[in-house]
């Protein structure tokens, strides 16, 4: 397991009890010559058993899952669970101090570096040690995201990465424990492969995610519905009992994100209008928004619209938009019998 990184753990990940302290990310600056970014992290075990790695502040601006893993963190008694949770809520910690998606030290996006580099920028061996070190002691990871500054979600769950294999149909299972209210499927061919759960894939293990509020900040319902969700991976993974399961109000509505046509861009620099909200169902040709110009106020406003059907699962939120920009996406209802049937 050993790896060539040049991070050091200030826990023993082979203990029994609880321990919080600092993976040390040697960072040789001006104003600190020898000194270390300390990334937070807590270990919980109890004998041998599963091991679960949860993380959020993968991105920095994203807070349901930094505030759920630190309530986790402190809640959680090695003595009522088997095997080890390693937790780790601010993961990318410049960018989590910040409120940044990316680190203000080098400007790396965590989820875009993966497999990442034993010699590189923080961004880059932080990347390196979670793949090469901490992955691999893992049965499950959750990457706990939500949509960030940029980026409003319905709460979900989501399984990125899913090929119709053992570890995808072990991904499904995940999923459906989590107990979200509405989930989604993202197909390995859809990319994703310099992100956490690219590496997970890469190590053969499992990993769920979540994508589960943002526009920059936090909400109570989505924070609960994270709570849950990882306390029932916990529970599906054995870590906890099925005592300690929190029933969910509802079955799973589990949906499939496909390729560009689920996607809305910007056409045009312009201030953004939205014509849909999360969670509303729209149709194909529907209006999905207006882009207006009150730089050239006589300019028509662009109307853009979707090009199929589906559910809106994220919506943009600054108004002042750039082409390129990301406005929507939809997800697409899943009939029985499909790949994710099970
Ligand atoms: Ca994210």
């Amino acid at each position: 397991m050993p790896s060539d990184s040049r991070i050091v753990a200030e826990v023993d990940f082979t203990r029994d009890g609880r321990q919080h302290g600092f993976l040390r990310l040697f960072h040789s600056v001006h104003s600190s010559a020898y000194g270390f970014i300390p990334v937070p992290v807590v270990v919980l075990r109890n004998g041998d058993g599963p091991t679960a790695l949860l993380v959020a502040g993968n991105h920095g601006d994203e807070y349901e899952g930094q505030v759920a893993l630190a309530n986790l963190a402190r809640r959680l008694d090695p003595a009522r669970m088997r095997g080890r949770v390693i937790i780790l809520p601010a993961l990318n910690l410049p960018a989590a101090v910040a409120g940044r998606r990316t680190s203000p030290i080098d400007d790396g996006n965590l989820n875009r570096s993966f497999p990442g580099d034993p010699n590189g920028t923080p961004t880059q061996q932080l990347a390196y040690y979670v793949e090469h070190e901490l992955v691999p002691m893992a049965n499950l990871v959750c990457d706990l995201h939500s949509g960030g500054s940029s980026l409003m979600y319905l709460p979900t769950a989501q399984l990125p990465g899913y090929r119709p294999d053992e570890l995808g149909a072990r991904g499904l299972a995940a999923l459906a424990a989590f107990g979200a209210e509405t989930a989604y499927v993202v197909a390995a061919n859809q990319g994703g492969d310099q992100t956490l759960t690219g590496a997970c894939l890469r190590q053969g293990v499992l990993s769920v995610a979540t994508e589960a509020g943002g526009a920059g900040h936090l909400t109570a319902g989505a924070l609960r519905m994270v709570e849950r969700g990882v306390n029932n991976l916990l529970v599906h993974l054995g870590v906890l009992q099925e005592a300690d399961r929190i029933a969910p109000p509802q079955p799973t509505r589990l949906l499939e994100v496909g390729g560009p046509d689920y996607y809305v861009y910007a056409s045009d620099n312009g201030v953004f209008e939205p014509l849909a909200e999360p969670g509303e169902t729209v149709m194909a040709g529907q209006p999905a928004a207006r882009l207006h110009f009150p730089e050239t106020p006589w300019a028509e406003p662009v109307l853009l619209s979707f090009q199929r059907k589906g559910v809106v699962l994220c919506k943009r939120m600054p108004g002042r938009s750039m082409r390129g920009d990301c406005l929507f996406h939809l997800g697409t209802e899943i009939g029985p019998g499909g790949p994710y049937s099970g």
